[in-house]
């Protein structure tokens, strides 16, 4: 890459976690890195939730620098009011995205990158380079790394847009609050979700939805007023959209050609059945430091299909049946009174288990969960006390009951 002063060998557009963590990883390891991002740091709409998935796969977001609130339990809520505890065995770290954006972006500039707070308004082939145009001054590079979001400009230039079907529509934000509140997330009549993420000074509140045309912004009010009534906001909403990995189209798709590459957000990495995104943004921009250090670019395609593709393709495939108020009441009552099939979603959803492995347990598991279901439908549809005892210490603080 060439600017009137400096020689880059790559540019990353996009300092958020994928394009500051890609930046860190390749600048660590010698090669000159120039970062385009005009609002990093910045609090991007977003839950700022981190599972242990992402946290311990990737030491960098424990940082002790990086403030946190620590949560064990969550509140899942079906539309009929059936409701499932989620406890992981490890803790969710909820952080503001501010300060996220500006540890990963510090440690990039430190091991090397520097850093242009400049909006990349044009990507094009020029001769044998590619020309990124800013406002003030045009850069060359011979290879552009798009972790632009999920409105990519490189991805735009090098595959079209990334098509509506393929993004959920959400809304974020903050109000009164603070950790002493729950983590709750309640599934719509839609086919969507309403979720609350206690941070440490406040309490950050979204919606999202499948498809369009639904009416999210009322179903947040609602959400507030039967679960935190009275809070004041602390913020203006903002909208924001999440990639879907909807169909094999989307999952088939290259993430990288002989001059590009997509990470994070821009190459449509993101859980739809959690949101969860950080972890993809920062895996996909190791797998591609990998790739690109061994001089074996094109792997990447195969090695981000093979860390976490299909989970993330199966995720999406799943979350059309789950998000369904009918399937969800049931699944959300199977998955209180039957510890065992409880268990093994807690893997399918937050521990990313291989499917042969996850197939023959719930295989193996089937007779164990026949005999749970079994017992629940005999006792009249009532509820072991001992099952409940984690949703009674979270109820009181929601003033809920089961129906
Ligand atoms: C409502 C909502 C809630 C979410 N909650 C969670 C959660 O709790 N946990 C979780 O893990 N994930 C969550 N996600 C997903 C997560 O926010 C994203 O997956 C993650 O931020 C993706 O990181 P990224 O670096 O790929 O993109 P981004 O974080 O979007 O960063 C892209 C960066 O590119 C910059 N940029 C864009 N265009 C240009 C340009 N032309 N020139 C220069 N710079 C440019 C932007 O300024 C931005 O800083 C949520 C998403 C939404 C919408």
């Amino acid at each position: 890459m060439q600017s009137p002063s400096k020689p880059f060998d790559l540019a990353i557009i996009g300092a958020g976690p994928a394009g500051a963590y890609l930046a860190y990883r390749l600048a660590t390891a010698g090669v000159k890195v120039a970062l385009f991002d005009p609002k990093a740091p910045w609090e991007k709409p977003c839950g700022g939730g981190i599972t242990h998935k992402a946290w311990s796969r990737f030491p960098l977001l424990t940082d002790p620098a990086l403030a946190r609130n620590e949560v064990d339990h969550s509140l899942q809520i079906s539309p009929g009011n059936h409701f499932w505890v989620v406890s992981e065995g490890h803790p969710l770290y909820i952080v503001d995205r501010k300060d996220l954006s500006a540890l990963m972006l510090a440690k990039a500039v430190e091991a090397g990158a520097v850093h242009y707070p400049l909006a990349v308004e044009k990507v094009e082939t020029w001769g044998s380079k590619l020309r990124l145009a800013t406002a003030d001054e045009d850069f060359y590079t011979s290879f552009v790394v798009g972790a632009d979001g999920v409105h990519s400009l490189v991805r735009r230039y090098f595959l079209g847009p990334l098509p509506a079907e393929r993004t959920l529509t959400s809304i974020v934000q903050f109000y009164e609050g603070g950790p002493a509140d729950p983590v709750l997330m309640e599934v719509t009549p839609f086919p969507g979700y309403v979720w609350s993420f206690p941070r440490q000074k406040y309490l950050c509140v979204g919606a999202g939805a499948m498809e369009r045309g639904h009416q999210i912004k009322p179903a947040l009010e609602r959400f507030l007023a039967r679960y935190y009534p009275g809070r004041r906001p602390y913020n203006t909403m903002q909208g924001a959209l999440l990639p879907y990995m909807k169909d094999k189209a989307a999952y088939r798709e290259p993430r990288i050609g002989p001059n590009w590459a997509l990470i994070g957000d821009a190459a449509g990495f993101c859980d739809t059945l959690t949101g969860e995104g950080i972890l993809y943004a920062v895996w996909s921009a190791d797998l591609l430091a990998e790739a690109f250090l061994a001089e074996r670019r094109a792997q990447y395609d195969q090695a981000w299909r093979k860390a976490f593709g299909r989970h993330l393709r199966w995720g999406a495939w799943a979350a059309k049946y789950l998000y369904s108020p009918r399937n969800i009441d049931r699944l959300f009552t199977q998955m209180t009174v039957c510890p065992t099939f409880h268990r093994t979603m807690i893997d399918f959803v937050w521990n990313l288990p291989s499917y042969p492995w996850l197939l023959s347990k719930l295989m193996l598991s089937l007779p164990r969960i026949y005999w749970q279901w079994r017992r629940f439908r005999r006792a009249g549809g009532a509820i072991d006390r001992k099952l409940l005892h984690q949703f009674e210490t979270m109820a009181d603080k929601v003033k809920m009951t089961w129906p």
